[in-house]
């Protein structure tokens, strides 16, 4: 696979497909713009090449139809400030328009296409759709890591038109983290993996279980695990037709001599809202009508002694429902448990970037990922479809 500084950028069109899906309030302001800044490196590069800059990018869920609400109009005035130069706007991302403005695109310009996802050819990977993409690039850059696992027109059919075609930094990056760094790592090595189900990471778990040194296994999944060793978990998430399968990963794990750490005690109420009572219990104690929607304050004791030492720590999934604040400890304490140590700490995406802001930690993680879909199915051992997609076009 080419990355961007492997490929001869002055004067060319270079189109660079990133995942601008930033969060948006009601009034259209974005919320977290993590991943605007994330491809900076990328933007300023090209720009000090001489190139001419076109972006392409989808955001939220418009269906194959143009939203307005959906439109990447605020993360253009976003990317204008960061970059401190204008970013125009174009009113669709294909078509004779378009083809004008990028046509007339000066050295040093940036041009943002309106979101892909307008089309319904995007998601479908439509072929002429790709083609029309491409038409309009002479370099195509992929840094849309957050994309990565979905084969779309704009990062999987375009590679087949493009004449030149390669991953940007944040790509780099992603993948260092993520394959190169996990792949040799430097141990011991503890997972920690949390979340609400089993079923959205039994893949993960099965993969990193081969890897790790430790595991540690808490959120909503855990109950799975807990009723698989016997145990009463109340009215707790559970997944009974896995629970065979936690038996399997419990039994793989003595078998291959790695540490596995289930909660000691949890938070309990009797509903997941933020008035409800709560009590705090040993695992082996939970009421028949209560849930657990945390970890307790033994299991954060134990769960701190066991990443104390880790020289690698991978973390994806909260502790518990730390969308509430009376569920929300256990992640909190988890996030700064992770910050205190001197090790290599790595964080997917999704959720538990979300937990790490919540606790204002970001700077004391080595690495929180821009892709929590895309960072999982690297962690399952999969290939990324957009991956393939550059490495073939490479050949
Ligand atoms: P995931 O997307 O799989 O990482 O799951 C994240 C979600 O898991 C969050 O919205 C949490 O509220 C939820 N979660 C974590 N712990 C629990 C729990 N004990 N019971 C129910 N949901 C939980």
């Amino acid at each position: 696979m080419n990355f961007i500084n492997q490929i001869d950028l002055k004067g060319k069109r270079v189109m660079f497909r990133f995942d601008f899906n930033v969060p948006l309030d009601s009034s259209q302001n974005i919320t977290d713009d993590i991943r605007i800044r994330a491809v900076l490196p990328s933007l300023n590069y090209a720009l000090d090449e001489g190139a001419r800059v076109i972006i392409i990018s989808h955001l939220g869920r418009p269906k194959g139809k143009p939203v307005p609400q959906m439109s990447l109009a605020p993360v253009a005035k976003r990317l204008s400030r960061l970059l401190g130069k204008q970013v125009l706007l174009a009113n669709d991302c294909i078509g004779p328009d378009v083809e004008k403005i990028v046509q007339d695109l000066k050295p040093g310009c940036v041009l943002m296409l309106e979101n892909l996802r307008f089309h319904k050819e995007e998601e479908a990977n439509d072929d002429e759709f790709s083609q029309k993409l491409a038409y309009f690039a002479d370099v195509y850059i992929d840094d849309a890591f957050g994309n990565a696992h979905r084969a779309h027109a704009s990062n999987v059919g375009i590679t087949k038109y493009v004449k030149a075609c390669g991953a940007g930094f944040l790509m780099k990056k992603e993948l260092n983290y993520f394959q190169t760094q996990l792949d040799k790592p430097v141990r011991p090595f503890v997972a920690i993996i949390g979340g609400s189900k089993v079923s959205d990471k039994l893949s993960t778990l099965i993969n990193l279980i081969k890897k790790v040194d430790k595991m540690i296994i808490g959120g909503g999944m855990a109950f799975t695990f807990l009723k698989a060793q016997g145990l009463e978990i109340g009215t707790s998430l559970v997944e009974d037709h896995l629970i065979e399968q936690a038996r399997d990963i419990l039994e793989k794990a003595q078998k291959l001599g790695v540490k596995l750490y289930l909660p000691i005690d949890c938070v309990i109420a009797q509903s997941m809202s933020a008035e409800a009572v709560t009590k705090i219990v040993p695992v082996q104690e939970i009421f028949p009508d209560w849930m657990g929607l945390d970890i307790g304050p033994a299991t954060i004791t134990l769960f701190r002694e066991v990443i104390a030492n880790a020289k690698t720590i991978l973390w994806n999934g909260p502790m518990g429902v730390f969308e509430i604040d009376a569920f929300s400890r256990g992640t909190s304490a988890m996030v700064h448990a992770l910050a205190g140590t001197h090790a290599l700490t790595i964080v997917g995406g999704g959720d538990t970037d979300v937990a790490v802001q919540k606790a204002g930690e970001n700077d004391n993680i080595s690495y929180i990922s821009t892709g929590g879909g895309a960072s999982l199915e690297l962690l399952e051992g999969k290939t990324l479809p957009a991956i393939e997609a550059l490495e073939k076009c490479a050949d």
